[in-house]
């Protein structure tokens, strides 16, 4: 690996860099990163006219399926990792919804031995044994196995009380607790969004308010136990945009993610029974969508995360009802937040980021990568005005159930430096 970028836009906020330069990696090194060329190049650097592109510290996901151990026919680790390094991430973090759960160090050491290679996966452990929502987990040893953060994701804590225990549990190690905000009482058994499509398709619908009474709830508990740290999952509603800003207003530490297809598509995308676009949460509407691209550009929702669900053809191809909810969104979600917030909505480069590097390694309290000489590669390099279309069949992923097959892309992942090693992403 020896290679230098010639004419590159290196993009590091936290270093207060905004500027065309020069980027030369060697054998998992940065030995050069400046406005001003190298003088002592040898002829057998491999150099490339990236005018055009950018240089960012490396990318992360904070939400993965990773779907082993347990249901490797969906996914593994080994293709879950190469198709986040092929979409331009350097770290994920996969969610504990496997079989077994992740609720144990044993089980976290296994995802961790499994995880060796270019891509950092780190473990968001359950919140409860089983995800069961009965009792919790030894959380204090499952940080010490690795576990960055904890979630009962797939469910919500149904509990007002069990997750208080949570919160109260966690204080002294001041860990960070997440959730998929759902109150099922309300969502049982539905397929999309409570709205126009549902009721044209005679489907059954997912009201907003149901992820907005978790998010309240969760906050006001998160106050209560004395300001815990708090993260929500893929959040997709206007009401719950309105929450966080406001808990954030009060000083909470409060966080919140959202997904490449909740600030794309509305619940129109499932019209037609297109089970590509059955998630959980659904997809909701325009006024939800403006309102998270809102808070997106405005610091109110801190990362993108894919909620990365792979899912096989057999699977997705059932009657809609009975379909699985989730879509995979390692390898578009480079591409579309580019083409979306970058070029349609006019976000910085700082800011998008911000939201792809800086905010989710803030929220999970990683160390943050530099793009100065002498540092190792943590790196993700795009091509900001590269078209593309999506094709399914270049993934790297087992599965291939995305809505965005055939799309047209402006912005496109090209090279990923971590942990010593290179790819070069082939989309
Ligand atoms: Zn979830």
């Amino acid at each position: 690996m020896d290679i230098l970028f010639e004419r590159i836009r290196i993009v590091s906020p936290l270093e207060r860099r905004n500027e065309v330069g020069y980027l030369w990696i060697r054998d998992g090194t940065i030995v050069h990163s400046a406005a001003e060329p190298p003088t002592d190049v040898p002829p057998t650097t491999r150099r490339i006219d990236a005018d055009g592109w950018m240089a960012a510290p490396g990318f992360v996901d904070m939400h993965v399926h990773l779907r082993e151990p347990g249901q490797t026919h969906k996914e593994t680790i080994e293709t879950g990792t190469a198709a986040a390094a092929n979409g331009g991430f350097t770290d994920v973090v996969c969610m504990p919804n496997t079989e077994p759960a992740l609720d144990s160090p044993m089980a976290i050491e296994y995802v961790r031995h499994r995880a060796a290679g270019l891509v950092a996966v780190h473990v968001c452990a359950a919140i409860t044994l089983g995800r069961r929502g009965e009792l919790l987990t030894p959380m204090h040893q499952l940080i010490e196995a690795g576990a960055v953060m904890f979630s009962d994701d797939g469910s919500c804590v149904r509990s007002a009380e069990m997750m208080r225990r949570a919160f109260e549990y966690v204080a002294p190690f001041d860990a960070l607790l997440s959730q998929h905000c759902e109150e099922h009482s309300m969502t049982e058994g539905f397929d999309v969004n409570e709205g126009a499509v549902a009721a044209k398709l005679g489907l059954r619908g997912y009201p907003s308010v149901a992820e907005d009474i978790i998010v309240a709830r969760d906050i006001l508990l998160a106050e209560y136990c004395g300001n815990r740290r708090y993260h929500v999952s893929h959040l997709s509603t206007r009401g719950a945009v309105r929450l966080v800003r406001l808990a954030k207003s009060w000083g909470l530490r409060v966080s919140a993610e959202v997904t490449p297809h909740h600030f794309t598509l509305t619940e129109e995308a499932a019209d037609g029974f297109n089970a590509n676009a059955k998630m959980n949460p659904p997809l909701r509407t325009r006024a939800d969508v403006d309102a998270i691209v809102e808070a997106l550009a405005d610091g109110t929702i801190d990362a993108i995360a894919t909620d990365h669900a792979p899912h096989t053809r057999e699977e997705k191809s059932q009657l809609f009802s009975h379909a699985p909810n989730g879509i995979i969104g390692l390898e578009t979600a480079v591409g579309l937040t580019l083409t979306r917030l970058y070029r349609e909505h006019r976000f910085s480069l700082e800011r998008i980021v911000e939201l792809l590097s800086i905010g989710p390694r803030r929220v999970l309290g990683l160390e943050q990568p530099r793009l100065a000489a002498g540092q190792p590669a943590t790196v993700t390099i795009v091509a900001l005005d590269q078209e593309w279309t999506v094709e399914p069949e270049r993934f790297r992923s087992k599965s291939r159930n995305t809505p965005f097959a055939g799309w047209h892309l402006v912005g496109k992942p090209r090279f990923v430096f971590n942990r010593g090693a290179m790819w070069e992403c082939q989309l």
